[in-house]
């Protein structure tokens, strides 16, 4: 009998959760609903800074599958409609046309909740006016393109310096535009520790942004045609043509909790082991908690890295398949113009959150031989366990070519490696792509050192 999955969400975790199902499953066996409220299906909201700063040239080179290229495979995809409710018991949804409001009932044999996360809105006087952008989708992507193109834009204010609020800062200074950006926490990019934000800040304010950090919002000034003129935080009023929020995202799990399924501690769906948020329901992507391997805790990263291993994990699973999510260990990568900033494992707060006790040694080096033409600078962080110097963590800040050694603290950290192990691991060398003691080898050398010198301090 030919069974029912409705999914619902239609970009990176719905649509490889419903491509995955649909091929692996024998013929004829499934029908693939999706409903997605939006206009676009599987696309790249990771490149929307740098669409918006001009680097990828069009909006269509974002989307990696339309909906009609869905449907040519076999997936019923259903744009502009939304899941209003969801039933568990009778296992149906309500399903309602965004544009014409038609509604109807939606029965299901698995459905899979894929919905993703919402920009965390602070309630600011003004918030509303004309001119303030969120960047959580392509659509709000396309109105900040228009909105640039369509009057004298010269001022432009970022509020939140986490990884969105830097990309966008950097697409605003790429489009020639004065920026500022502000966050009440004491260094930009709080997902890596102060020391390493403090040299984000040093290159951001080189690259001519003005950073405001220990600053709220307290609220926006709004002309009487309704746009935004300048954002207040304190005394200071800083005037703005177009202000971008970046404070964040928090799981939207409105339907999810509607209906009775498990919220984790995080605020994202509790789900298993293989993604299974009650019989028949899966729920996966920016919506759903995920274990960390290193603290065990729950936790919600808003990641398409994730994202898509969710969605695979899933279509495995209602294909009768099996499919087990093992955690995640917090990596990420971004950049600021030519500034590089990664992380993996924890940093020093999650740390000592979980338990920890660590040590921690940071180094200098380069991205090449030192003499090759073009090196560049970089600084790499490390947190060993104290007593076994287990990687805990590690953070990279530097020039073009320094953040993608992070892979290779993640593959440690994912393996259980100490320091000591990583000190001669066989990796590659050759003057044009790292000093012969690459700056991998020199951080772990130096943070097993500090693990060493530790150990008198500790008892057994
Ligand atoms: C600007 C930006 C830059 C990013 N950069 C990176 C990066 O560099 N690296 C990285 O790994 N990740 C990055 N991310 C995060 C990544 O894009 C997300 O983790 C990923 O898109 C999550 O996929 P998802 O399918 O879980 O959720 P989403 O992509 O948010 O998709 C959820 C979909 O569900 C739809 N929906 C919600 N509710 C309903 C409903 N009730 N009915 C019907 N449809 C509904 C929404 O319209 C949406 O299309 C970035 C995100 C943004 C916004």
């Amino acid at each position: 009998m030919t069974k029912r999955i409705v999914v619902v969400g239609g970009d990176a975790t719905g649509m490889s959760a419903a491509s995955t199902a649909l091929r692996h499953a024998p013929d004829g066996d499934l029908e693939v609903v999706v409903l997605e409220r939006g206009h676009y299906t599987s696309y790249s909201a990771c490149g929307i800074p740098y669409w918006i700063a001009g680097d990828v040239g069009d909006r269509d080179e974002l989307i990696a599958r339309s909906p009609e290229q869905h449907r040519e495979a076999g997936i019923d995809v259903r744009m502009r409609t939304e899941a209003t409710a969801i039933d568990v018991e009778e296992r149906t949804v309500s399903v309602r046309g965004v544009d014409d409001g038609d509604s109807y009932e939606l029965g299901y044999d698995e459905l899979v909740i894929a919905t993703g996360a919402v920009p965390t809105v602070p309630p600011l006087e003004g918030a509303d006016a004309e001119g303030i952008f969120g960047v959580q989708s392509l659509e709000q992507g396309e109105e900040i393109v228009k909105d640039l193109g369509a009057g004298d834009r010269r001022r432009a204010v970022v509020v939140g310096a986490g990884y969105i609020g830097v990309e966008m800062a950097e697409a605003m200074v790429s489009r020639g535009l004065e920026t500022t950006i502000l966050d009440m926490a004491p260094e930009p990019f709080t997902q890596v520790d102060p020391d390493m934000g403090a040299l984000i800040r040093e290159a951001m304010e080189g690259m001519g942004i003005t950073v405001r950090t220990g600053t709220s919002v307290d609220g926006f000034d709004v002309g009487e045609d309704g746009r935004v003129r300048a954002v207040r935080a304190g005394d200071t009023v800083l005037p703005a043509d177009i202000v971008i929020m970046g404070l964040g995202v928090k799981p939207n799990v409105a339907l999810a909790a509607e209906a009775g399924l498990t919220i984790g501690e995080s605020g994202g769906i509790a789900t298993d082991v293989r993604m299974q948020a009650a019989p028949g329901v899966w729920a996966g992507g920016d919506c759903a908690e995920v274990r960390h391997r290193l603290s065990g805790k729950g936790v919600h990263i808003a990641l398409g890295t994730h994202a898509n291993k969710h969605g695979r994990i899933i279509g495995t699973n209602i294909a009768g398949g099996y499919g087990a999510f093992p955690g995640v260990i917090g990596t990420a990568i971004s950049k600021v113009c030519s500034l590089e900033i990664a992380r993996t494992g924890l940093g020093e707060r999650e740390a000592s959150a979980a338990g920890f006790g660590y040590v921690t040694a940071s180094v200098e080096s380069t991205t090449t031989a030192g003499y090759w033409p073009g090196a560049e600078l970089m600084t790499v962080k490390l947190l060993a366990e104290q007593r076994t110097g287990r990687l805990l963590g590690a953070q990279i800040v530097g020039r073009a070519g320094s953040a993608k050694r992070i892979d290779v603290f993640a593959t440690a950290i994912w393996n259980a490696m100490t320091v000591e192990q990583m000190t001669f691991m066989d990796l590659s060398y050759a003057p044009p792509f790292s000093p012969v003691w690459d700056a991998v080898l020199v951080a772990a050398r130096k943070a097993a050192k500090e693990v060493q010198a530790a150990v008198p301090a500790s008892p057994v």
